[in-house]
This record gives C-alpha cells, sequence and structure tokens, in this order.
C-alpha cells in the first residue's frame, strides 16, 4: 500500500515511511491510495476469531511491503498480551439496544493504549532493522503521554521527550507519567497550560536548525498507524453483533477526531457501519461543523472530559479529503483558508457525501446525569468521556444495536465520577501503588529556547 498527502504535494511513501514521518511535509496528513475492501464472506469468515487474528486480517492490507502477516501476528501478541481482559476490549451489553465497548483495559487505562502498544513496537523493528533512531517530542493533557510513554519506554532507538502543563493534569495522570524511570524517557512540566505546551512543541517541529540536528518524530493521531490499528475494534464488536448480517451503530466521544475517523476507514472497508455519532461535549466544532457547516475554530472551554477540549481536530481533514472526492488542490485551498482565518464554511456537496455520521454536543448536566443513569439501571461505573459517548448514544432513535466506544477507565477521572455518583472509582490492583511510586521529571519555563536547550543536552543527534 502506497500513502499520498491530503495535500498532494508531499512524497508518496510506504507504511514504513508515513509511519515514521507523522505529518507530511507539506502539512497535510497521510492516507492510504486506495480502501482495501473486504467481500462480506472474508468479513464473515473473522466471526469468532481472536483479537489478534482480526487485527492481522484488518490490518495486513495496509502494511504489505513493510510488515508481513507473521510480524503482525508477533507485534499484536506482545502488545495486546499486556491487556488485563483476555478481550482485548470486551463488549458490555447495558440494555436491550445499548453496548459499552470497553477500550480501556491497557496499562495506562485509556483507548489510547490500544493503538500506541503496537506502535512501539513497530517503531522499535522499523528503528532496528534501519539502525536509524528517533526523538519523540509531544505535548499532552494527559492520556497521550502516559500512553505513550508506557509503549516506548525501553525501547531501543526511542527517546521520548514528554511535555504537560506543570500542576494541570491530574495527579493519577502525572504519576502514570513520572513514576515510569527508564533512562530514555523525560518528562517535562512546564510552567504555562496544555496550548502553550502543543506550541512548543510545533514551534520545534517547525525550527529547521533544530530538527536538522534531531530525527525529530510525533506519536499523536497524526500518525497513520496508529488509526489502523483502532479500525481493528469495530471489527471484532460489530461482529459480535452479527456483522455482516447486521448492520450496527456507533457513538463515539470525539477531540482529535482520530477514534471515529477509525470507524469511517472500517466503513470504507465493507463493514456495515450504520451510523457513527460523533459526540462532543461543550467544544462543539465537530458538532457545528456536521450540522451546519460551519468548521470554525473558538477557544478552548475546560472540562470534566479533557480529552475532548480540542477546538482543532487534526484528523478531520482526512474525512474533508475524502469528502471532496479526494481533491488534494481543493483540500490544501480549504486548509490554508482555516488555518489563516480559524474559520471555513464546508461546501454543500462536501456535507452531503458526510451521511455515515451525525453529530451530538453534550453539556456537563447531560453527562452527570449518565454517569448516574449507567450507575443506577446497569451498575456501571463510566468515565466523563464515555459519558458524553453514551449521552449521545441515547438520544440516537432507531433500532439498530448501538455500540459506545468506553475511551477510559473511570479511575482515571476519579473527581469527576465522584462528584456525579457519589462513589469514587478504584484504580485496579496492578496500579494500586501507583501513588507511593517514585516519580522523576524536569521543571521549565514556557518558553522555546530554554525547552530546546534542555532537549539538546539530552537527546542524541542525528
Ligand atoms: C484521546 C481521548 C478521546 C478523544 O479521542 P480522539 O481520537 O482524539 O477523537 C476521548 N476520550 C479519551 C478518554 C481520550 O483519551
Amino acid at each position: 500500500m502506497r500513502y499520498i498527502s491530503t495535500r498532494g504535494a508531499a512524497p508518496i511513501l510506504d507504511f514504513e515511511g508515513a509511519t515514521l514521518a507523522g505529518l507530511a511535509s507539506d502539512g497535510g496528513l497521510y492516507v492510504p491510495e486506495t480502501w482495501p475492501r473486504f467481500t462480506e464472506a472474508e468479513i464473515a469468515a473473522m466471526a469468532g476469531l481472536p483479537y489478534v487474528e482480526v487485527a492481522v486480517r484488518v490490518c495486513a492490507p495496509f502494511t504489505a511491503s513493510a510488515l508481513d502477516e507473521a510480524v503482525l501476528r508477533d507485534i499484536f501478541t506482545r502488545a495486546y498480551g499486556r491487556f488485563a481482559h483476555d478481550a482485548v476490549v470486551p463488549l458490555v451489553q447495558l440494555d436491550h439496544r445499548h453496548w459499552l465497548l470497553e477500550l480501556f483495559h491497557g496499562p495506562t487505562l485509556a483507548f489510547k493504549d490500544v493503538a500506541l502498544q503496537a506502535l512501539g513496537l513497530v517503531f522499535e523493528r522499523f528503528l532496528r532493522a534501519s539502525g536509524r533512531h528517533i526523538t519523540v517530542i509531544g505535548a499532552t493533557s494527559g492520556d497521550t503521554g502516559s500512553a505513550a510513554i508506557d509503549a516506548l519506554a525501553g525501547r531501543a532507538g526511542v527517546e521520548v521527550f514528554m511535555l504537560h502543563p506543570d500542576g494541570r493534569v491530574s495527579e493519577v495522570q502525572r504519576r502514570q507519567m513520572t513514576t515510569v524511570l527508564d533512562a530514555n524517557i523525560h518528562n517535562i512540566a512546564i510552567a504555562g497550560n496544555f496550548d502553550d505546551a502543543q506550541a512548543i512543541v510545533k514551534a520545534m517541529f517547525n525550527d529547521a536548525a533544530f530538527a536538522a540536528r534531531f530525527p525529530l518524530a510525533a506519536v499523536n493521531s497524526i500518525n497513520w498507524a496508529r488509526l489502523l490499528f483502532q479500525v481493528v475494534y469495530y471489527f471484532t464488536s460489530a461482529l459480535a453483533l452479527g456483522a455482516p448480517h447486521r448492520r450496527v451503530a456507533y457513538a463515539v466521544p470525539t477531540g482529535n477526531f482520530g477514534d471515529v475517523f477509525a470507524g469511517y476507514v472500517a466503513a470504507q472497508m465493507g463493514l456495515p457501519i450504520e451510523r457513527l455519532v460523533v459526540a462532543t461535549n461543550r467544544n462543539d466544532i465537530l458538532h457545528r461543523a456536521l450540522t451546519s457547516g460551519d468548521y470554525s475554530a473558538g477557544t478552548v472551554t475546560p472540562t470534566d472530559a479533557p480529552s475532548m477540549d480540542i477546538q482543532v481536530s487534526s484528523n478531520f481533514e482526512r474525512l474533508l479529503f475524502d469528502l471532496s472526492g479526494r481533491d488534494a488542490g481543493a483540500l490544501a485551498a480549504a486548509m490554508a483558508t482555516f488555518e489563516a482565518t480559524k474559520t471555513l464554511a464546508l461546501p454543500r456537496a462536501w456535507l452531503d457525501k458526510a451521511g455515515l455520521f451525525s453529530a451530538a454536543r453534550v453539556d456537563a448536566d447531560e453527562m452527570a446525569d449518565t454517569m448516574r443513569w449507567a450507575l443506577a439501571y446497569t451498575g456501571q461505573l463510566i468515565d466523563p468521556h464515555t459519558a458524553i459517548g453514551l449521552a449521545a448514544a441515547r438520544r440516537d432513535d432507531g433500532d439498530t444495536p448501538m455500540v459506545t466506544l468506553a475511551t477510559a477507565h473511570p479511575a482515571k477521572f476519579p473527581a469527576a465520577v465522584a462528584a456525579a455518583t457519589g462513589v469514587t472509582p478504584q484504580l485496579p490492583a496492578r496500579l494500586a501503588d501507583l501513588m507511593t511510586r517514585p516519580e522523576r521529571y524536569d521543571r521549565a519555563p514556557a518558553r522555546l529556547q530554554e525547552i530546546e536547550a534542555h532537549i539538546a543536552a539530552r537527546a542524541r543527534p542525528r
């Protein structure tokens, strides 16, 4: 499979190149040149297979030439062997129509482990084969940082510098990052907020002199391989509910549009998905874009579902590319307008092609109500992000089976869960000593020069 940029002016790469590149050099995102499509019989033949086997079948068409089936099987076996549940992502029935797909049984208790545990192994394999090394730089509001650090700790050829806003991530989230003591992991708490951290990271990637000295790499969801590994659980869950002979709908708590885009990919591959409900909190740019074509970024309002507190959803560009009829010129012009003015009116013709999606905006009261409903009527304690997805799912009428993606374990957000339900969720036993483990991290001012100097003193040059 070859990968092309959504903006049409970057080199065409193979899976390895696209995985190591992250962002395309023209500012666009890498997407597969075509969507591979399974026949109904091929999908039916996956029913009942273990998670790892479905993952091999779903991913192989995208990785061929770079990773063959035996290598994929080895990577997925090791990655998902670290999950606390044999089913990897168990599907839990709530009532006659609703299910939760529990994506949080990985090492750091959020769905990001599903992709990052495999990506860490893929990075290591590519780097070992080529003798190269990379410097991963990221900014996190909590979940991405801990999942990336767990996945990359101790991996050969990878050095990680993760910036988080000092004092503005939960203690559980901070400790999940700072108690990883491997020599290749460097946590930096910056004196600023998440936007400051992200702006510094972007500036480092754009600093040609700095980028020339260090082989910078990204692990956020602009990385195509992350999205690919998330396509798998749409297949396993739909198969469990009767696909390909029955249609299934999904509600997805959405921030950067990565997780829900993976559902779109599954549909392109032939999985009978009836609808993808994009659930947002009050940071509702995607809700406005999909319901009225108003794609305009406001300022971010902090909420109890911080991983959805996003105004510019990077992966939405991948959908817009398809909605434009894969017209890279039109898309590049549209994105230039959006980047210059922070606003874009989506053409009617593009929106008309987005019929697979619906959208819902869920406020704090409805989120808390949904946490209480889940506990009272199903016995499930759910986290704030999952509650937003479930609220959107329950508003959707129809009788198709509806799966809500449960993106985080409730114990990751104990204060918000306790405030809504009166019950404080407990960390799983494997993390029970998290609050007493030793921590290691540095503090730095939120200034590009200081952070670059900090990294330059520790990272291995090209
Ligand atoms: C990252 C995250 C999301 C948002 O996922 P996207 O792929 O960015 O849309 C939702 N919930 C939780 C718990 C997350 O960590």
